[in-house]
């Protein structure tokens, strides 16, 4: 829906073909008894451009509450807001201010941060911090997949890349309706301008190439990888993985003051990568004051089949408020496959999809992909890369 938003804008004639009955993909809200359950992103960072489109489509932001900007990492079995020494922070500034930036293929995520930035801004900073955006831990990740867009020769630094093309941002905002309100507010916008065929069966790859005009695939790296078929070989087909979100409603808040949340390291006792505190963040989250958060796991949390994901968030909620509440009501959304590792094998799958987007185009097919797998996995990297045509 960005990449035909962007389209329209340009005066161009789109149709769109969705799989599903439903618009939206992964973007959902669930209004149940106790307040708004997202079904996967809770927010979206807001840049200019974000602006702009909200407005043409006649939706206003939700802004956070002053008091969500406080974020805790959880360090040693406590509450930190700075997980660092002064001395570290000091040394981090310079590395992201001078320290040339060398991506090194043979290693993971967490080999390269620890020679980059040290052990401890990788365990306590990097780790909780990388690690809950990307669905998993640092050694399944690799710096060079996640920031593909930096120049790692050993020339630039983290700094200079960071300004590259760099947008304002203003933080993260949700809508008043959850993030449906984005989904419903762009379908009525561009419902008047394009064509819309849901319930759409895909037909092979050679079928669509012989389609007139631009063609753009947009659709999760898991329903691609069988469209594409013979183009990648099996050895080259990335690694998926599953994430479980779980919103929770109760009468204890998680911390003593509200905040935005709190992200978990590696080897902490926690089994989640982050939980959200969405009713100190946005206003009207939960009904009948209670308290709403919204916890995110890798599928590899759940060890054992017979233990409850409910079980699972219990035990680990406990560590941090030492209480023992019983939740009003317990909301489990699991995503099978629905992120792309963002590792080695991901770098050069994209590269591979770059080739085989230029032998098309020098054949005369138009043809390009977009998806959270290319260019970042954020709402906002999505806007953006499907701006850039
Ligand atoms: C738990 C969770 C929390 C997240 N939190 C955030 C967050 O807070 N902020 C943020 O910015 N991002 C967040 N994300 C990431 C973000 O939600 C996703 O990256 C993004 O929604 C992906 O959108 P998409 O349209 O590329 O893919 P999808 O949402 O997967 O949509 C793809 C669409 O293509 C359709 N489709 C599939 N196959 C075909 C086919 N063959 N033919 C036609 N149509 C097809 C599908 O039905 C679907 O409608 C989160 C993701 C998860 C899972």
């Amino acid at each position: 829906m960005f990449l035909a938003y962007h389209h329209t804008k340009r005066g161009d004639s789109v149709t769109l073909y969705e799989l599903s009955d439903r618009l939206g993909g992964l973007i959902g809200t669930k209004t149940v008894e106790e307040g708004l359950v997202e079904l996967a992103a809770n927010g979206v960072l807001l840049t200019d451009s974000m602006k702009s489109m909200l407005d043409d489509i006649g939706l206003v932001p939700l802004y956070p509450n002053k008091a969500s900007k406080r974020r805790y990492f959880w360090i040693h079995q406590k509450l930190s807001r700075l997980p660092i020494s002064i001395f570290t922070g000091l040394r981090l500034l310079y590395t992201v201010g001078f320290k040339k930036l060398k991506f090194n293929e043979e290693q993971n995520f967490e080999t390269w941060a620890g020679q980059m930035f040290g052990i401890s801004v990788t365990k306590n900073i990097m780790e909780p911090a990388i690690g809950g955006v990307y669905g998993t831990r640092l050694d399944s990740l690799q710096a060079e997949s996640i920031f593909s867009k930096w120049d790692g020769s050993g020339k630039s630094t983290i700094l200079k890349e960071v300004k590259k093309n760099k947008e304002k941002t203003y933080g993260t905002v949700s809508f008043p309706k959850g993030m449906e309100d984005l989904v419903s507010h762009l379908i009525a916008y561009l419902k008047p301008k394009i064509q819309i065929k849901t319930q759409f069966q895909s037909e092979s790859l050679e079928d669509i190439l012989k389609w007139e005009g631009k063609i753009r695939v947009c659709m999760s790296l898991k329903n691609l990888l069988p469209l594409l078929g013979n183009q990648i070989k099996k050895e080259e087909s990335p690694n998926l993985l599953s994430i479980t979100t779980i919103t929770r409603f109760g009468k204890i808040h998680l911390t003593k003051k509200p905040c935005f949340g709190i992200l978990f390291g590696k080897n902490e006792g926690i089994h989640a990568l982050g939980v959200l505190s969405n009713s100190d963040i946005f206003p009207d989250r939960a009904n009948g004051g209670l308290h709403s958060e919204t916890w995110i796991y890798p599928s590899a949390a759940k060890t054992d089949e017979t233990i409850s994901w409910e079980s699972i968030l219990e035990k680990d909620r406990n560590q941090i408020t030492k209480k023992t509440d019983t939740p009003k009501a317990v909301y489990v959304t699991s995503w099978k496959g629905a992120f792309p590792a963002y590792d080695r094998k991901l770098f050069l799958f994209n590269k591979r999809l770059d080739d085989l987007e230029s032998g098309w185009i020098a054949k005369g097919k138009n043809i390009r992909f977009f998806g959270n797998y290319r260019k970042g996995i954020g709402l906002r990297s999505l806007f953006e890369s499907t701006s850039r045509e």
